[in-house]
């Protein structure tokens, strides 16, 4: 993968403040001196997931396999048994998000969750009366969104003409637009893929956000495969100027069970020590699965309409 950005994907401008160069990122963070976009400008090592070759050594089998067994066949498989723990959790923040998506656009219709994963938000959205579409590049993650879900889920990047002109009545996206070496070309394609009136959600890391003014470039925002780091405002201009009407924009609350919270907030906060302690004293106890909602604000959600 490659990138190199000279004029502001949002704004056109081409001046750019250096902000910083986080030990894990893949690039220096720049700041547009006009709009206020935060970005990798250039990509010097290859450390992003997302890129098209991921997408392009599928065997063709498994590109199409809706066959549970294959997935010991995908690299994916070992990370699936954590998020299946998690999975009560997740279906709790699915729900939070298509309750407020049908203020503005009810079901039924198509929806498609560009960047699906495991397809757990697909599968909440069928249950709701959608017709559950996906786009996922990593092959386990399709396949089990196949299965699991019955959703029509491709495996591979998004494309010019991958799919056909005002098709959906919604699209969601959730912590994809953050890692995608294009991220306005691919708002362009799923602007056009929208039906006239139709909904457009995603969901990505807040940039500006009081844990990143206090932690600079040791907050958790700034790792090996993000490239964008969007914030309000930001994605309001690049809505605006992809021509979507911005109906809301939130900081969701993330419902997580205790275990995930010591398990992977734990592990970036606490040292090991501590969440060893915490592990043993809780683990097998009611407390353990309990699950609670947490809005540090750090996470940020747009939705927008395509005009009639
Ligand atoms: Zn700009």
């Amino acid at each position: 993968m490659s990138r190199e950005i000279n004029s502001c994907i949002i704004c056109d401008n081409a001046a750019f403040q250096p902000l910083y160069y986080p030990l894990r990122s893949p690039g220096r963070i720049v700041r547009c001196d006009h709009c206020g976009f935060i970005f990798v400008q250039s990509v010097e090592n290859n450390r992003s997931i997302i890129d098209e070759l991921s997408a392009r050594q599928v065997e063709d089998r498994l590109r199409c396999s809706r066959d549970l067994d294959d997935l010991a066949d995908c690299w994916e498989e070992t990370e699936l048994t954590a998020k299946l723990a998690e999975a009560p959790a997740l279906q709790a923040n699915a729900v939070d998000a298509l309750e407020r998506i049908a203020r503005y656009c009810p079901p039924p219709g198509r929806l498609l969750d560009f960047g699906c994963g495991w397809g757990f938000f697909l599968d909440a959205a069928k249950a709701r009366g959608w017709t559950p579409y996906g786009l996922e590049p990593l092959p386990g993650h399709a396949l089990y969104s196949r299965a699991k879900a019955g959703a029509e889920v491709l495996t591979d990047i998004l494309r010019d003409g991958t799919y056909q002109d005002d098709f959906f009545d919604v699209i969601t996206s959730f912590q994809v637009f953050e890692h995608l070496p294009d991220p306005a070309g691919d708002l362009s394609r799923l602007q056009k893929a929208l039906k006239p009136g139709g909904v457009l959600l995603i969901e990505v890391p807040n940039i500006d956000t009081w844990s990143v003014s206090l932690l600079g470039k040791r907050h958790r925002h700034f790792v090996a495969d993000h490239l964008n780091f969007f914030s309000p405002s930001t994605l309001d201009l690049i809505f605006r100027k992809y021509d979507l009407e911005v109906v809301e924009i939130y900081s969701p609350t993330r419902k997580m069970s205790v275990r995930h919270f010591v398990s992977t907030w734990g592990g970036r906060t606490m040292p090991q020590g501590v969440i060893n302690g915490m592990t043993n004293l809780l683990q097998g106890t009611p407390i353990w699965q309990k699950q609670f909602g947490l809005n540090l604000g750090d996470i940020v959600a747009i939705i927008g309409r395509k005009p009639l």
